[in-house]
């Protein structure tokens, strides 16, 4: 009151007024895709419901710390996008709300699993292979080799070339940590981590910022989900999306209701529409090229095929434990701290 009053009665009157004006969102989410589509999904669920969303963009590992850290008192209720494996870690912590979705029934077999795995707390919206890509105009220009595989990117040739995400902050830089151990064997993975941080130009904080590096042509080599290249390369950059020979892995995106939301009904029907073909069509809407989970929405045109990728069988379970995620995420710390 003594902040208000040193203020004087007509700032007090005016900041009364500017309050009541202003009113409070009926949902609060964490949008773990991609800006674009974040904003479109925001339209066309306040243009559905009537209902306000306040909607912020953060990577998958922010969104889980920060879940984490107001476990007490959450401030959020829906998470919406990001790497499925996070979700399943945060399930395990008993930081998400079961909810069976209106849609389930619908939803693709992979989707049906990840949703049993989950134990009912978090559903998949889409799927999606990890790759790499190279800005075919620099390459040209620096006359280097095309890289096709995982391995050919510790090649001396690409020193300083290449971005991958930090797997801390990014779903998509864990899940390319949790691909090379399981195509390689943990400690090959860890071998092959330390060639490949001597080419790393930068860690980015998140996971689609090395191949849109890449398509501006600020750096050769990004590493991130096909879909985020394929997304860059409809808007007319030169980048070559690379399935890397030896095979790959692969995300399930999520969403989940948090423990504790203080805005349960509304988060329902968020998920609700999320899954429904119509929330599923945002993300074709805004550019974006994951699968969709709900078998009757429809396919982005140029979203890649992932049933001719060559894919690990994804262990979603072990890398979708917290146990794993801290043990890894350490490791990988201290491989990259050792040799900067
Ligand atoms: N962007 C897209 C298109 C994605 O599919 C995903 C993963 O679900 C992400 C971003 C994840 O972002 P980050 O790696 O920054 O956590």
């Amino acid at each position: 009151m003594r902040g208000i009053s040193a203020f004087g009665a007509g700032m007090a009157v005016w900041l009364c007024a500017a309050t009541a004006g202003m009113t409070a969102p009926s949902l609060t989410v964490l949008c773990g895709v991609d800006e674009a589509w974040c904003a479109v999904m925001q339209k066309a669920y306040e243009a559905k419901t009537g209902l306000e969303i306040a909607m912020t963009r953060r990577s998958t590992g922010d969104i889980l710390n920060q879940i984490r850290a107001e476990k007490a008192a959450p401030t959020v209720d829906v998470w919406w996008g990001g790497t499925g494996d996070t979700h399943l870690q945060a399930g395990s912590e008993n930081l998400l709300e079961p909810y069976q979705p209106a849609h389930e029934r619908d939803m693709l077999p992979w989707a049906q699993n990840f949703f049993a795995m989950s134990g009912g707390r978090s559903a998949g919206i889409y799927a999606g292979a990890l790759g790499f890509a190279y800005n075919a105009e620099l390459l040209r220009a620096a006359k280097l080799p095309a890289p096709t595989c995982w391995k050919d990117l510790t090649d001396i040739a690409y020193r300083g070339r290449i971005q991958s995400g930090n797997p801390n902050s990014s779903g998509t830089a864990f899940t390319t940590l949790a691909t090379l151990v399981q195509l390689f064997g943990e400690e090959e993975a860890f071998r092959y981590l330390a060639a490949l941080n001597r080419n790393i130009e930068r860690y980015t904080s998140s996971g689609s910022a090395p191949v849109k590096a890449a398509a501006r042509g600020e750096v050769l080599i990004g590493i991130s989900f096909m879909h985020d290249a394929v997304t860059q390369k409809e808007a007319g950059s030169p980048l070559v999306i690379v399935a890397p020979c030896e095979g790959t892995g692969y995300e399930i995106g999520a969403v989940s209701i948090v423990k504790g939301a203080r805005h349960v009904e509304a988060a329902k029907r968020f998920v609700d529409f999320a899954l429904s073909p119509e929330g599923q069509a945002t993300g074709a809407a805004a550019g974006q090229n994951q699968v969709p989970s709900n078998a009757m929405a429809g396919l982005p045109l140029a979203a890649p095929d992932i049933s001719l990728i060559k894919m690990v069988d994804y262990d979603f379970a072990t890398f979708g434990s917290p146990e794993e995620r801290s043990r890894l995420l350490e490791r990988f710390d201290a491989v990259v701290s050792a040799m900067n």
